[in-house]
């Protein structure tokens, strides 16, 4: 029996970024007995990188702006994917949401007149984006990370979660390598919050933090919960060309513009009305046509130019320091003076756990928010700042709805047992590793995961690309079988849990590639140059992914759009 410590908590939360948190916070104001776990140290968590805001209709600068111009912007943004009523809940929420951050002291930046300012994002009919200069998800994790300290939250850091104990689909609770000592440990808990973050880490050029593998989404997968929605992923379309660390959508918010090798603002030509602040998935588009086209800058034409040259310098100063200093330190331009080179980097992850808007998952006890879940309120295409606001919201409510869930269901009496027996399994899954065969090597694998489907599954795709990609990932999952991890140290061993994750990693890639292979059609973020059309008729519905036991691979099933609210109709900008 392998050699574990065992913690015991009502409600156990994987991550500690902005969901995470809220989620902990809500607990323990209720009470409840809370703890987190996490890889990193809790505030240093990827919102903690967040830049540009989180949207709330407050109003506060253009008079006319509500919860339902919000709800239908994203909704619109989402190309109608998005489920309806989840995402007016969230936009009705989102404005006390922000208020009750506001009390807690989060410093927001103000208006002349004192209020929560607001600045433009694409997509947006109305300025709502709150903020706090360029530094948001910093300050609000700040405020957060202090409640949590307050309420004496339990903080397990430096852990990964290897695996989920269930029985007859019901959580026990967690199995976790604890990196400073090299052992694994167990959480029993009755009611598990997944708030793992993004996915960002299976593409190669992406704005994400190293911590954002996606492994942490194939865990609830493995034990029969549906991922949802997974090809939809989407490309910021201002990575710096140097490394794709995101310089914020906040710069074109305050005014920057995009230009070519002819220093034309190419905007124009793709949404004339809404220019550098379209949605997303359009911007990216626009940006990856000139470069294709060969209107690309630099030797190699391949990137475009973010310029804030015609800007004050003081409010680039005081509302964008961030993002000055990154185009400093990564690309070695002063924005105050000249302009950046950017292209588009796989950012965010769509899709996600399957939950309902209370974030219950299909499986008793396991809960997700934030962005490794999918309710879904983001649909084909997340609008800028619409993702502080779901972890906030949301984050929320999963300690709301794992509080009451605790107050009915204690940890369970087998619990133990369940999560003993999966200890022993994730112990030998280790032993393999330091024992296997050793003829590859998994950090190549690793490097031809991303490759394959940044090149094959990015801005644009078609079949051609996307059958390499899935023979591919076919093939690299059969070549992991031969890997070995080489160094058998325990202690803080980042060998091991990178080549344990990839494991997962390489289902998650099997996941996108099988969802965006079957939905032949041009939605949001996802835009098969095969299927230049959206095709409500067919493909109005979420792509649900289940994971096959027994052929150890991946079948898509599909369910129903809340359409409840807003018509579909064609998306114009
Ligand atoms: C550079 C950048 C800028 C952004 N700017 C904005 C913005 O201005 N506005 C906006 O709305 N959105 C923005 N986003 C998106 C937004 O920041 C994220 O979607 C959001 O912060 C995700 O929060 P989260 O709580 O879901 O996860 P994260 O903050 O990513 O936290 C994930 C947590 O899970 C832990 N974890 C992961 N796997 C495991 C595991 N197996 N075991 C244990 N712990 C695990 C990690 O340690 C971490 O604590 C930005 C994203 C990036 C990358």
């Amino acid at each position: 029996m392998a050699d574990v410590e065992i913690f015991k908590h009502d409600i156990l939360i994987v991550g500690t970024g902005l969901a995470g948190l809220s989620a902990a916070v809500e607990a323990a104001q209720r009470g409840k007995d809370v703890a987190t776990v996490s890889i990193t140290q809790a505030y240093r968590s990827h919102s903690s990188a967040a830049q540009g805001g989180i949207n709330a209709a407050l109003a506060n600068v253009a008079e006319d702006d509500s919860a339902e111009r919000h709800g239908f912007d994203t909704t619109k943004g989402s190309d109608y994917l998005a489920d309806q009523k989840a995402v007016l809940a969230m936009t009705e929420q989102a404005i006390p949401r922000i208020l009750e951050l506001d009390k807690l002291g989060i410093p927001f930046s103000r208006t002349e007149d004192g209020k929560i300012a607001q600045r433009p994002f694409g997509g947006a009919g109305y300025p709502r984006t709150c903020y706090s200069t360029d530094k948001t998800g910093a300050v609000i994790m700040m405020g957060l990370y202090e409640q949590c300290l307050y309420h004496e939250v339990p903080m397990y850091e430096d852990r990964i979660v290897l695996s989920i104990g269930e029985k007859e689909n019901k959580i026990k609770g967690v199995v976790a390598i604890n990196l400073i000592t090299g052992k694994l440990e167990i959480f029993q808990a009755s009611a598990v919050i997944f708030a793992v973050g993004g996915a960002g880490r299976v593409f190669k050029d992406t704005t994400n933090s190293w911590h954002n593998s996606g492994f942490g989404f194939v865990l609830p997968y493995f034990k029969g919960v549906p991922l949802k929605d997974m090809e939809f992923v989407q490309f910021h379309p201002t990575g710096l060309a140097t490394n794709a660390v995101l310089l914020s959508e906040a710069a074109r918010g305050e005014g920057g513009y995009l230009r070519n090798k002819d220093g034309e603002r190419f905007m124009k030509n793709y949404a004339a009305d809404k220019m550098e602040l379209a949605p997303r998935d359009i911007v990216a588009r626009s940006i990856q046509t000139e470069i294709n086209e060969g209107r690309g800058c630099g030797p190699d034409g391949d990137y475009v130019e973010l310029d804030l040259t015609h800007l004050p310098a003081e409010q680039i100063l005081s509302r964008l320091p961030q993002v000055r200093e990154l185009a400093i330190r990564f690309a070695g331009t002063d924005l105050i003076e000249e302009p950046a080179p950017i292209r588009p980097s796989t950012h965010y992850t769509m899709g996600g756990i399957s939950v309902n808007d209370k974030t219950e998952s299909e499986m008793t006890g396991l809960y997700a928010a934030g962005e490794c879940s999918c309710i879904s309120v983001h649909g084909a295409n997340r609008l800028g700042g619409n993702s502080l606001l779901e972890c906030c919201v949301f984050g929320k409510i999963s300690g709301v709805s794992t509080s009451e869930f605790v107050e009915a269901n204690k940890v369970d009496d087998d619990a133990l047992e369940v999560l003993q027996k999966e200890a022993d399994e994730v112990e030998a899954n280790i032993q393999n590793l330091f024992n296997g065969e050793g003829s590859e090597d998994g950090f190549k694998l690793m490097a031809e995961m991303q490759k394959v489907l940044s090149k094959n599954l990015g801005v644009f795709r078609n079949k051609e690309g996307i059958t390499k990609a899935q023979e591919t990932i076919k093939d690299l999952k059969e070549r992991y079988k031969k890997i070995k991890v080489k160094y058998t140290g325990r202690i803080y061993n980042w060998e091991l849990a990178r080549l344990y994750m990839l494991g997962g990693q390489l289902h998650l890639a099997e996941v996108i590639v099988e969802g965006a292979l079957k939905r032949e059609e041009f939605r949001g973020s996802h835009c098969r140059t095969d299927f230049m059309k959206r095709n409500d008729k067919k493909f109005m519905k979420h792509t649900m992914a289940h994971y096959d036991v027994k052929n150890d691979t991946c079948k898509i099933s599909y369910s129903k759009v809340d359409l409840s609210i807003w018509e579909p109709e064609e998306r114009k900008y």
